[in-house]
C-alpha cells in the first residue's frame, strides 16, 4: 500500500498535544479501559455529518457510548442475505455482545443525505437513480419516508420533515431485526429517536404519544 502517507501536521500536532495532556492525566482511567474491555451504555447512530457533534452534545467520556455513523443516520431493514451490511454488523454487536441498553437514533438539519434522497425522489438529482451510486442506493431506504412528506409545500418544511421520517425509518427497522425485538420485549432495550438543530443547538425527542418531536 504504497499510497498512505504520514499524517498531516494538524492531526499529529492535536495528536500529541492529546497525549501530554488528556491522557497523560487520566492514564490510570485508559489503562483500565483497555482492561476491563468496553461497557457502553447506549449506542448511538448518527450522520457521518460533521456537524453533528455526538460525544460533544451528550459529554461523553471514553467508554460511554458505542458510535455508529453512516450517511443520513438510517438503519436498513433486516436482510440476511450473506452480504456485507456495515450498520447491521455494528447492530448485532452493540444489542447481543455489549447488551446497550438504550440506542438513540440522531438526525439533523440541513442534512445532504436527506436532501439528496428528496432530490432524487423529485428527480431534480436523476444521477442518484444510477446503480453505481452508492448514495442513492443507500438513500432507497428513505424513500417510503419521502411518499409521506412529498405533499408538504414548503421546501424547508419538507426536508425537515423528510429529516425526521429518517429517524422513524430508521426506529421502525431497527424493529425488524429479531435481537432487537426480543431485547425490547425483555424490556433490556429502549429505542430513542432524536433530532439536532444545528444552527441554536436545540434536541427534539420523539414523542409517540404526540406522534411528534419534542424538546429535551
Ligand atoms: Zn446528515
Amino acid at each position: 500500500m504504497k499510497e498512505a502517507k504520514p499524517l498531516p501536521a494538524y492531526l499529529s500536532t492535536r495528536y500529541q498535544g492529546w497525549k501530554a495532556t488528556t491522557y497523560s492525566e487520566n492514564k490510570a482511567w485508559y489503562r483500565r479501559l483497555a482492561e476491563e474491555g468496553q461497557r457502553p451504555r447506549a449506542m448511538i447512530i448518527s450522520c457521518c455529518d460533521s456537524r453533528v457533534h455526538v460525544t460533544a452534545i451528550f459529554e461523553a467520556d471514553q467508554g460511554e457510548f458505542f458510535i455508529h455513523r453512516n450517511i443520513a443516520n438510517l438503519v436498513p431493514p433486516h436482510k440476511p442475505d450473506g452480504q456485507q451490511h456495515g450498520t447491521s454488523a455494528a447492530l448485532e454487536y452493540a444489542v447481543t455482545a455489549l447488551k446497550v441498553a438504550n440506542i438513540v437514533i440522531m438526525g439533523h438539519s440541513s442534512c445532504g443525505g436527506v436532501q439528496g434522497c428528496h432530490d432524487m425522489c423529485s428527480g431534480e438529482a436523476p444521477e442518484l437513480e444510477d446503480e453505481s451510486s452508492f448514495v442513492g442506493r443507500w438513500m432507497d431506504i428513505l424513500r417510503p419516508g419521502y411518499e409521506k412528506v412529498k405533499g408538504i409545500e414548503d421546501r424547508a418544511e419538507r426536508l425537515r420533515a423528510l429529516e425526521q421520517q429518517a429517524i422513524l425509518t430508521s426506529l421502525e427497522n431497527l424493529m425488524t431485526f429479531p435481537f432487537v425485538v426480543e431485547a425490547v420485549e425483555n424490556e433490556k432495550l429502549s429505542l430513542h429517536g432524536v433530532w439536532n438543530d444545528i444552527a441554536n443547538g436545540e434536541l427534539l425527542c420523539y414523542d409517540p404519544k404526540s406522534e411528534s418531536f419534542v424538546p429535551v
